[in-house]
């Protein structure tokens, strides 16, 4: 006899974790079922850690939901008796005409955020090691931070867990079926019924959910941990994380955690994957060049010995903004996709925020902007 629940859960990383903590707590008998195991390393939500930030360059209209997404991750800590945030600071480098500083600086005005606008001089007297480009403006955001991403997801696991989910790991759903007013999802050993389903496949999305109709692109991104005993680099020591938008493209990293390396990134660039589960997790010289290229000039204490990578994937959508909301032929189904690099700060709201369609189908948090119709032309 098939099993019945109230609500399924596609996939059980960064926002499906979340989402079957809220609906757990909910008292809603859900069902999680996950390919791989708790916080794995072959989706989107891995590599130790997230940066989390407040004056949000993307578009302000984010930032009530990063209001929320703080607050939220702030109870999972004290629920789970965990550190999951670590507020460093963030420094933003960029041309006083570029996307990063006036998105920035919009998004603080229109919320009235605090933020500090520092020159060169003063970079190199606070944060000695860092080296800001002479054409570029600063600003410095203090209540940002970064989020321990495994830790985040386990954290949202353990308590969904506590809370009555059931979570199946290591069980890839093969297909679903979408009915009128139900869905039935299959595995290699059962079929599941429920009422609902809350789709969060991340890279998956696209070939689970054909119903979709919106073109999302998935990109290889590397992670790659660099050498350095560079005291100031060390979070103790003040480091904050930075961001820096530069001729060559967008570069961002990490303090370092372990007085021993420090993570470096490029968040621009798209290298799409057919396959998300066939990516290509080696490295190579062509992964690496451009981020000693950018520690070299910016933080010049980073040597270029690597000391370990991970591949992590990007799912974008055609606007590079969310797809939060239900399918519109099927409100039953609710989605959260196309994080398209910057979703895991708010993966805590957007469990929320899942829960609430899922449930009620519709939420008082402020999604509007991330909705399937913006695509109506795709
Ligand atoms: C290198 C890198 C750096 C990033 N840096 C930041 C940052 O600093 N700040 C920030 O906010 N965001 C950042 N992001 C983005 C953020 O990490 C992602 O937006 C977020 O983790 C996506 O979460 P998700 O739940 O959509 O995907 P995932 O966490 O990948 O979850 C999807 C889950 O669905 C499962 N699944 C898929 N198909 C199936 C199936 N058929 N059956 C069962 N399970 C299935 C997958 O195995 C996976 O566990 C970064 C991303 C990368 C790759």
């Amino acid at each position: 006899m098939p099993q019945a629940f109230d609500i399924i859960v596609l996939g059980i990383g960064g926002c499906g974790s979340a989402a079957c903590a809220h609906l757990a707590r909910r008292g809603v008998r859900v069902l999680g079922l996950e390919q791989f195991g708790p916080a794995h390393d072959r989706g989107s939500s891995h590599g130790e850690t997230r940066i989390i930030r407040l004056a949000y360059f993307e578009h302000p209209d984010y930032v009530p939901l990063l209001r929320r997404s703080y607050q939220l991750w702030d109870e999972l800590e004290k629920s789970r008796s965990t550190h999951l945030f670590r507020k460093s600071q963030l420094l933003l480098s960029g041309p006083a005409e570029g996307e990063t500083i006036r998105g920035a600086l919009r998004a603080a005005l229109e919320h009235e955020l605090t933020i500090e606008q520092l020159t060169a001089d003063d970079v190199s007297r606070r944060f000695p090691g860092i080296i800001i480009p002479e054409d570029h403006a600063v600003i410095l955001e203090p209540d940002a931070g970064f989020l321990h991403v495994e830790r985040c997801v386990d954290a949202h696991i353990t308590e969904a867990q506590a809370h009555g989910a059931e979570l199946r790991f290591n069980t890839p759903v093969r297909s679903l079926v979408i009915e009128p007013n139900s869905v039935s999802v299959t595995t290699d050993d059962e079929t599941f019924h429920a009422a609902r389903l809350v789709v969060t496949a991340g890279a998956w999305t696209a070939s689970l959910l054909t119903a979709l109709q919106v073109p999302l692109v998935v990109s290889r991104k590397v992670l790659a941990w660099f050498s350095t005993h560079e005291p100031t680099y060390h979070v103790d020591a003040g480091m904050p994380c930075y961001f820096f938008e530069l001729p060559e493209g967008l570069f961002y990293g990490f303090p370092s955690l372990d007085g021993q390396s420090m993570k470096i990134a490029q968040h621009s660039g798209v290298e799409p994957v057919a396959d998300p589960s066939a990516v290509n997790r080696d490295i190579s010289p062509d992964d690496i060049l451009p981020l000693v290229g950018f520690a070299r000039h910016a933080l010049p204490g980073v040597s270029s010995t690597l000391l370990k990578h991970s591949i992590c994937l990007y799912t974008l959508s055609p606007d590079h903004h969310f797809i939060v909301d239900t399918l519109p032929d099927a409100p039953h189904v609710s989605i959260a996709c196309g994080l398209s690099g910057h979703g895991f700060k708010f993966a805590s709201v957007l469990g929320e925020v899942l829960a609430d369609l899922a449930t009620e189908q519709r939420t008082d948090l402020p999604i509007e902007f991330l909705s399937l119709n913006r695509f109506s032309h795709c």
